[in-house]
């Protein structure tokens, strides 16, 4: 049975962040006590260079609450992060984090070293290149943001362990595995690496900043911040994802990251496996939070159509939009199908060649301005009259 506490919390207050973190530790039966003299990793959300408040990125002062904790028990703690896009300098800068590691002396992790770690019972890759530090830690605290994501459904705890993998590497993985089904796979591929891949097998904590979450076209700046007023922390990121779905009244059927997660023998294999402590789901079950425009039917499709045809008529496609695009071309950086290329004479968006774009919506993730909407295809328009 795994254990997950599910506290209130109202606000962005450091003293009130904390002390809501330590609650739901000591329901879990988790002592922070663990972390005396032990190196502890922090992996937070640092998606891309955007404000604390976008919802887009684990808030500074959850982030920090976290660190005192570590630091308050004798921990050592070291920061490892790496941004899809933007240096992790940029994106701790944009967040707020800087003064934080400063005042504090937290270690910030080199992510260009990496290190190959084993999966366990792996369905497409059997070892990922992560970032080396996470091998010289003793204790891992995962530190998510709860948010919708174009792809994946949502992105909680399981997700977040993919900024493990440095930078464009990341882009490649979404090339090889382009649907929502089997990128889901690789991501769990790497979950279980982190269960198992280390020798000895180390302790993870997964804390996850729900307090405002990111409804809607998530998980970049297309989304909308929602105040959700939720702490969940487990040792299990299944447990903890399934949690944060609920909670949001999503449909957890939908978010395979979590439905194949628990096929997969990794601790929990249904709902039934998870005990919540603290508050209960019904009572803090968000009213008409707004899921992502997901393709319900695309797996289907994939399976039975030409994939030229599939896309143009099933499937929807990211689109640049006037005048919020600022020309940045972070997306054509990050576009792991090279499917972007600079404005032409008088535009003022990228152009998007639709035909080689494999809908990894990783473009819409990176946009700093959230200048990329999600356009229906021809066939989804029909059947929603229909
Ligand atoms: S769409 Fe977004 S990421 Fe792409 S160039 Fe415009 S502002 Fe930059
Ligand atoms: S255009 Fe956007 S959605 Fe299409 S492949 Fe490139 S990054 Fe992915």
């Amino acid at each position: 049975m795994a254990e997950v506490a599910l506290v209130s919390c109202r606000e962005y207050s450091l003293r009130t962040v904390k002390d809501n973190i330590l609650e739901a530790a000591g329901l879990i039966g988790f002592d922070p006590a663990c972390f005396r003299g032990a190196r502890v990793a922090l992996k937070p959300n640092l998606l891309s260079a955007v404000q604390p408040d976008s919802g887009v990125v684990t808030h500074p002062v959850f982030f920090r609450a976290v660190a005192e904790i570590v630091l308050d028990h004798g921990g050592k703690p070291v920061l490892i992060e790496s941004p899809a896009v933007a240096s992790l300098e940029n994106a701790m800068h944009a967040a707020g984090y800087d003064p934080i590691v400063r005042e504090l002396g937290i270690a910030v992790a080199d992510i260009r070293e990496v290190r190959r770690i084993a999966c366990r019972s792996p369905k497409l890759f059997t070892y990922f290149d992560i970032a080396a530090a996470f091998f010289e830690t003793d204790v891992i605290v995962n530190i998510p943001k709860f948010k919708t994501h174009n792809l994946t459904y949502i992105t909680a705890a399981v997700k977040n362990l993919f900024g493990a993998v440095p930078g464009m590497r990341k882009a490649q993985m979404h090339m090889r595995f382009p649907g929502r089904e089997e990128f889901s796979e690789m991501i769990l591929d790497l979950y279980g690496a982190f269960l198992a891949g280390f020798e000895p097998p180390k302790r993870i904590l997964h804390v996850l900043d729900a307090v405002v979450a990111l409804e809607g076209e998530g998980p970049g700046s297309s989304g909308s911040p929602r105040h959700a007023g939720a702490i969940i922390v487990g040792e299990d990121a299944l447990a903890v994802d399934y949690v944060a779905v609920q909670i949001a009244g999503l449909d957890s059927r939908l978010a395979p990251t979590v439905n194949s997660g628990f096929a997969r023998e990794f601790g929990v294999a249904s709902p039934d496996d998870i005990a919540v402590k603290g508050e209960t789901i019904e009572a803090m079950r968000l009213e008409g939070f707004v899921p992502p425009r997901s393709p319900g039917m695309t797996a289907f499709l994939k399976r039975d159509l030409p994939r030229r045809i599939m896309k143009r008529l099933f499937v929807e496609r990211p689109v640049p939009m006037e005048p919020s695009c600022t020309l940045c071309y972070q997306c054509q950086q990050i576009c792991p199908a090279e499917a972007i290329s600079p404005a032409g004479a008088g535009r003022k968006v990228p152009v998007f060649d639709y035909g080689r774009c494999i809908r990894c919506f990783c473009c819409q993730e990176v946009c700093p301005e959230g200048a990329i909407t999600i356009r229906k295809a021809p066939m989804q328009w029909l059947l929603r009259c229909v």
